[in-house]
């Protein structure tokens, strides 16, 4: 039995009331990236009642996250915990009654479709336009609700897209941005206020669509400024009305299909290089310990190992996935990589 009283603040708001909240209960998000953007979304989905929060990342928790991503603390860091893994035991004492399920991964085309599977609004936690794209192709074909969010600097923009109805992130913007193109939190910089102005609204966004007011959404793109004082509601439905996206208009989804897009990316934020094996790939982190006990200094825990090595310091998870620290060069990792784990 649902105890509904620690939502009462949420219940007397009469929009919600005990049918909004019983319907947020029985509803299920994904959280797409749990670093920033993905903290502030999970606490405050947690803490309204979303019974069902899964919590997909491919990355661990470092000191420099702490100054903005808010489910992490300096023992986070210390245990080289996965950030799903962190973010789904803090979760679990802000909120027992709800139903965490972290998953330790990087979202590609080849896993986005069973991420998916019986969810009801998925938000956008992540830091790249590659995986929004992927996020995008995937939520049009169902016609699943999603919320995108980016940040920089002391900007950032979020737009609500209801496939069918609302624009979506292709309406927008129909060319992804080449990586370099774009600036990132390593060039940039990112101040902690403008994540959770961000990821307040798309938390806001998800909980009116989870608890069936999607009339009330907000259908326009909003970009702000917090620095310079500006908030900007930019109207796109005019964008879609033009009736030539390749997504909603056209059925085109090449990011879902495999045929954009690559597995091997620039990490934002740091000196790192994510590579990836193909699907079904497993190591044992225990046999691996050993043979590299003689080459570095070998940590392990459950979910990773971590070898640091001359300027390296590799991460390696059990599929095979590994983050080279110490390199912004695809082809250095690569050769790291192949030295220590194998090609
Ligand atoms: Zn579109």
């Amino acid at each position: 039995m649902t105890d509904l009283d620690r939502y009462s603040r949420q219940i007397r708001f009469p929009v919600i009331g005990e049918e909004g909240q019983r319907r947020l209960l029985a509803s299920r998000a994904l959280i797409c990236g749990c670093g920033a953007l993905g903290s502030v979304l999970a606490n405050t989905l947690a803490r309204s009642g979303v019974g069902r929060l899964r919590i997909v990342d491919r990355d661990f928790v470092e000191t420099s996250n702490l100054q903005r991503q808010v489910l992490f603390d300096e023992d986070d860091v210390a245990a080289q915990l996965p950030k799903a893994v962190a973010a789904a035991n803090k979760l679990r004492r802000i909120n027992s009654q709800i139903e965490i399920e972290p998953i330790v991964a990087d979202v590609d085309h080849a896993n986005i479709m069973s991420l998916l599977e019986g969810v009801d609004v998925l938000v956008d936690g992540t830091d790249n336009f590659e995986t929004r794209y992927l996020l995008n192709d995937a939520a049009v074909k169902l016609g699943l609700p999603w919320v995108y969010g980016g940040c920089i600097g002391a900007g950032g923009q979020t737009m609500t897209i209801l496939p069918g109805e609302t624009p979506c992130l292709r309406c927008l913007i129909q060319e992804a941005p080449p990586p370099d193109a774009t600036e990132t939190c390593d060039t940039a910089g990112i101040l902690s206020p403008i994540i959770n102005v961000i990821a307040s609204i798309q938390a806001m966004e998800a909980i009116k669509i989870l608890s069936g007011h999607r009339e009330a959404i907000q259908r326009s793109l909003l970009v702000f400024d917090l620095w310079e004082n500006r908030v900007l509601p930019m109207k796109a439905g005019a964008l879609r009305d033009a009736g030539d996206c390749p997504a909603c208009c056209r059925g085109e989804f090449p990011w879902l299909s495999g045929e954009r897009g690559s597995h091997t990316a620039v990490l934002c934020g740091r000196n790192a290089v994510q590579l990836t094996q193909s699907a079904g790939t497993r190591l044992s982190l225990e046999t691996l310990a050993e043979k590299l006990a003689s080459v570095g200094r070998v940590t392990r825990n459950p979910f990773l190992l971590r070898l640091a090595v001359d300027d390296y310091l590799l991460t390696i998870f059990p599929d095979g996935r590994a983050i080279i620290g110490g390199t912004d060069d695809i082809p250095t990792a690569r050769t790291i990589y192949a030295r220590y784990i194998g090609s």
